[in-house]
């Protein structure tokens, strides 16, 4: 039963005040049929939006089943709209995206009736209002009156007290509006039906009772009901809410109605993912062609320091004035030459030693030290003993005064010296950046190996020295060189004193190999892997620097280093020998365990640079002569190192962002459209009860299958750009594969697009919400 007491509603636009309602008092029976007559704009469609809570009354009262709805709140509106009225409308209001049964749906859909239930309700309002078929076509496939039908099979699906119809035959010919009627008076058995209508013939045929209005007042009522005394409150409402997944599955079917609109959106704003995924993809692939280029740059040029280093900073200050010439001045100056004046004596001792081996090994990959210690090697071939002599380079002669100092004169990588000294595991070095092609890897400090180039080429020089009789082009049985034993002998059997006091090595014999007690075996033949960075070991044969120390071990005390030792001249040549050139001479001898120089390998130019400062605070307050100067061969070495190309990166997401930024806005607009175009179904969900929440959801769930499609098409076609921007890359700077997306990256970037979408759609997903349901019904 609904009372209405006292309602009244006022207007105002501007200066005009409309008394819509204007104290409209008036009871109605559970089940009868009411029409409601007047001229327009006397406020009968107000009187039914407010009676069906789609517009609220200024004062009075509307009282549902002894219950007032003085206080009721939006929820409580939503949930009455929901589950106790249902609304009929001239112009039909079904939402064209949504099939007929579907639109039957809407209402339970919004009241969380489960999927099952809904559709058996549906096809029963369907079949009562003379529908059975056509229920999967769309609404502008059908005829007026099948619209109707639909709109009224719409209406009372969810079983609603109140059904309200404004105007329902206002578009319809004569024979239909007589069909609807006799639907509508059917419904009106078990259902209190209040229908506005122009058409006094049809209101005298079907509706049981008449009223008239004009201004917003009631003029006459056919049949008038006074209600028992005090009405017992037996209302109840059943809240309304509307799930995520319907939300999601009512925009999908509005996005599928335009399907072209929605992909050239979604194309339109992923240009800035594109963007974004190309530059990103980019970095990835040049990030790591500058790590590779890094490596390979510092293999080459390390960190070296060695007993003669020349002092750059020395010349800087005079490096300044170069250019220009100075006033002659009619007269000239005495000078030393830069390069002497800069020469400093790098003088390694055993805490400098120590110092160095304090160096993260994340910093560096290898640390050399090169202690150019000779070794006394004889092979027996056959009977035959002869000198098997280890050099370093092509040079064979035992030039022992200039012993191995050429070791440093080209970029300091000609050794053959593999460092045991930083591996944790043994051998890993070998094993890292080698591959055995015969034999087993060297074990024991005795075991030497043969490195051939990538060609499977071994030094002439090298199996000449081995005892072999080779030429060039000859090609050599592994196995055959595989296990070959040598002697290393000790300087006291090597060398012997002449009358004249120098030392001379003696001719090798039988003898000498026997008094040997140290065995040297050839146990593999290895080669570089293919592509390793840090294969720095020369073709020809190559031992661990545990052998040297080794030797200098055996060495240290022996009487020619003694001699050595004691003597300012070359005891091998009885030369005069200078300070530096004594010291290496000892080193030569195995007389001192302290290198010549030492080689770092940095990992990147980054933990080069963290190296160099870590170098440079061991001269902090040393005196000039006790500093120890390193040379960085790679400073020369153009750096474009990863914090260039991170800036880079940054500068140009930032671009790229700006793109992503004015697609977030242009959803933002578009979704405003979008909400403009949708007025009429905003109302009509809201007619249905589909609460301020619910209507946010459902345009949040259009801007995520937006967004989300964006993002995800952007990412595909950046995909599919990589290819050819790869190829132009290769093209032009012969580097592979250089746009590379990052999966990791790419998922990151679809959930930002997603998100900044949502937020951009946000905004006017929350004013649809807020839109005036009765004003948006009005909206033609
Ligand atoms: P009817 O349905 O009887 O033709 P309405 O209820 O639609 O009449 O309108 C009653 C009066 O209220 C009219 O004068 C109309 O102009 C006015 N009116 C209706 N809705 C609004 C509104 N949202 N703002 C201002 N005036 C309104
Ligand atoms: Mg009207």
């Amino acid at each position: 039963m609904l009372q209405l007491e006292h309602l009244m509603k006022t207007y105002k636009v501007g200066d005009t005040i409309t008394h819509a309602l204007n104290d409209v008092t008036i009871n109605f029976r559970n089940h009868e049929f009411v029409a409601i007559l007047g001229p327009s704009g006397s406020g009968k469609t107000t009187l039914l939006n407010v009676i069906g809570g789609l517009d609220h009354y200024d004062s009075g009262d509307i009282i549902i089943n002894g219950k007032s709805t003085k206080n009721f709140t939006q929820t409580d509106w939503d949930a009455y709209r929901n589950n106790t009225v249902g609304f009929i409308f001239q112009s039909y209001n079904l939402i064209p995206h949504l099939s007929i049964i579907e639109n039957v749906e809407l209402g339970m859909t919004l009241s969380g009736v489960d999927s099952k239930e809904r559709h058996e309700k549906a096809i029963a309002a369907l079949k009562k209002v003379g529908l059975g078929e056509h229920i999967y076509k769309k609404p502008n496939q059908l005829s007026g009156g099948q619209m109707q039908r639909v709109a009224i099979a719409r209406a009372i699906a969810n079983d609603p007290d109140i059904l309200l119809c404004d105007e329902p035959t206002g578009a319809l010919d004569t024979k239909t509006s007589k069909d609807i009627m006799k639907i509508i008076k059917e419904l009106s058995k078990d259902k209190l039906v209040i229908m506005v209508t122009h058409n006094p013939e049809l209101a005298d045929e079907y509706a049981s009772r008449i009223v008239h209005f004009q201004d917003g007042k009631i003029l006459s009522d056919s049949d008038p009901y006074t209600p028992p005394k005090d009405v017992k409150d037996t209302f109840h409402l059943k809240k309304t809410k509307m799930s995520y997944w319907n939300a999601l599955k009512l925009s999908f079917t509005n996005i599928m109605t335009k399907k072209g609109q929605t992909f050239l959106t979604a194309f339109a704003s992923s240009i800035g993912i594109i963007g974004i995924a190309i530059v990103l993809a980019l970095s990835h692939g040049f990030q790591k062609q500058i790590d590779e280029t890094q490596t390979k740059t510092l293999a080459q040029f390390p960190i070296s320091i060695s007993q003669t280093a020349t002092d750059l900073s020395a010349n800087s200050n005079r490096e300044k004035s170069n250019n220009k010439n100075v006033k002659y001045r009619g007269y000239l100056t005495a000078a030393i030459p830069d390069n002497e004046k800069n020469t400093h004596q790098n003088h390694i001792t055993q805490a400098y030693l120590n110092y160095i081996k304090k160096i993260n090994p994340a910093y560096a990959n290898n640390i050399s030290f090169i202690r150019g210690t000779q070794l006394n090697l004889l092979s027996n071939n056959d009977g035959k003993i002869s000198k098997v002599e280890f050099s370093n380079t092509n040079n064979s002669q035992n030039s022992l005064a200039s012993a191995q100092l050429q070791s440093m004169n080209t970029m300091g990588i000609n050794t053959n010296v593999f460092p045991t000294t930083l591996d944790s595991k043994k051998n890993s070095f070998l094993k890292t950046n080698y591959q055995l092609l015969e034999g087993k890897w060297p074990k024991a400090s005795t075991d030497v190996v043969l490195v051939l180039n990538n060609k499977d080429e071994a030094n002439l020089n090298a199996l000449t020295n081995l005892g072999l009789k080779v030429k060039d082009g000859q090609k050599i049985d592994l196995s055959k060189l595989i296990g070959k034993k040598f002697k290393l002998v000790t300087n006291n059997d090597y060398y012997q004193k002449l009358s004249t006091g120098t030392y001379v090595p003696k001719t090798p014999d039988q003898a000498m190999y026997n008094s040997a007690s140290t065995t040297i075996t050839l146990a593999g033949v290895i080669r570089s892997k293919n592509n390793s960075q840090m294969a720095l070991l020369d073709n020809g044969i190559a031992y661990s620097d545990n052998l040297t120390k080794k030797i200098i071990n055996q060495n240290k005390n022996s009487e020619i280093v003694q001699a050595q030792k004691n003597s300012n001249l070359n005891v091998l040549t009885n030369q005069p020998l200078a300070n530096s050139q004594k010291e290496q001479l000892l080193a030569s001898l195995g007389g001192s365990s302290l290198p010549s120089s030492i080689l770092i390998y940095p990992t990147s130019f980054d933990s080069k640079d963290k190296i160099l400062s870590y170098l440079d605070k061991w001269n902090k307050g040393k005196k000039s002569s006790a500093k120890i100067i390193y040379t960085d061969m790679s400073g020369t070495v153009t750096q474009l190192t990863g914090g260039v190309l991170s800036g880079i990166t940054t500068v140009l997401v930032a671009f790229a962002g700006i793109s992503l930024i004015t697609s977030m806005i242009m959803i933002g607009i578009l979704t405003y459209t979008s909400v403009l175009e949708r007025t009429k179904e905003i109302g009509i969900l809201k007619a249905l009860g589909a609460r301020k929440r619910d209507i946010t959801r459902v345009f949040d769930a259009e801007t995520f299958i937006l967004g989300a499609f964006s993002g995800v098409l952007g990412i595909f076609i950046a995909y599919l750009l990589t290819f050819p921007i790869s190829a132009i890359i290769y093209n032009m700077t012969d580097m592979p594969n250089v746009a590379q997306l990052d999966w990791l990256q790419a998922i990151i970037l679809v959930v930002i697009a997603t998100i900044l979408t949502m937020i951009g759609g946000h905004l006017p997903a929350k004013m649809a919400a807020k839109r005036d349901a009765a004003e948006a019904l009005r909206s033609e």
